[in-house]
């Protein structure tokens, strides 16, 4: 026997089975100490208000919301643009040029909805073709690409000349399309070496089908290239291209109409 009575046998369980407890009650307490240090709190999120069809989140920038074109000016001249406002829409018809918005943009989310009209003429790129371009540089494929065979990385929703999208998400023409694009910049250094290529996530009609893709450089260039000095789209000289840019709505010559354009910086 020894004190109070115990034996050494029942000793030892005691001594054994305080050891597991402690040994569970510690462990459990780092799991639960871990897992509370990766709870971020700050900094609180902004609250804003999420989509419904055709309303633009409480934090985004309108670029058109039907009534007026004030966001936009014609891209080659500057002055302001001059496409048809009808019914909520506004249309390019040939010869009403290329537009870009007012504003420049860094990395964005953009949301628009586009129509190629339902009077089918043309074929291939002739045939409701226009076309958003990021940055003025990088377009993403507007085209009646319902039952109009093209080159794949030129239909609808192609990174044009780049990336064919993912799968043919396009509808009739005549009936309203959206994209959500994810555009993040290209980043140059102070000498005007690239530093970071853009990157593209492109969702036509809620499905996705451009995920996060590099972009390999300006579209319209004789091969795609980055420059810090670059001719946006439809412009004639040079100008600096390394910081923000505006987004541009490519007139091809046929008729699209587009609408409830926003967009949110990132
Ligand atoms: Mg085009």
């Amino acid at each position: 026997m020894t004190m109070m009575g115990m034996t050494k046998t029942t000793m030892n369980k005691l001594i054994l089975f305080t050891t597991v407890l402690m040994a569970i009650v510690l462990t459990k307490h780092a799991f639960t100490q871990s897992a509370e240090d990766r709870f971020q709190f700050e900094p609180v999120l902004e609250k804003i208000n999420g989509v419904s069809s055709g309303t633009a989140p409480s934090d985004a920038i309108v670029l058109f919301d039907g009534s007026n074109m004030d966001a936009w000016m014609t891209a080659e001249t500057e002055e302001a643009a001059h496409w048809e406002i009808e019914n909520g829409a506004m249309t390019v018809r040939p010869g009403m040029q290329t537009i870009k918005t007012r504003q420049n943009f860094g990395d964005i989310q953009l949301h628009l909805e586009w129509r190629p009209t339902d009077v089918i003429e043309g074929a291939g790129q002739s045939r409701g073709n226009s076309g958003v371009f990021l940055h003025s540089l990088f377009e993403v494929q507007v085209l009646d690409s319902w039952d109009n065979p093209t080159y794949v990385n030129g239909q609808a929703a192609s990174v044009y000349l780049q990336y064919p999208p993912l799968v043919n998400a396009a509808r009739r023409p005549g009936e309203w399309q959206s994209y959500d694009i994810i555009f993040e910049a290209p980043q140059y250094d102070g000498d005007g070496k690239l530093e970071v290529p853009a990157y593209l996530t492109v969702l036509h009609n809620g499905v996705l089908v451009h995920n996060h893709v590099e972009l390999k450089g300006a579209t319209h260039t004789p091969v795609p290239e980055y420059s810090a000095n670059c001719v946006p789209y439809s412009r004639k000289s040079e100008q600096d291209c390394s910081g923000r840019m505006p987004i541009s709505l490519q007139d091809h010559g046929q008729v699209v109409s587009y609408r409830n354009i926003w967009v949110r910086e990132l």
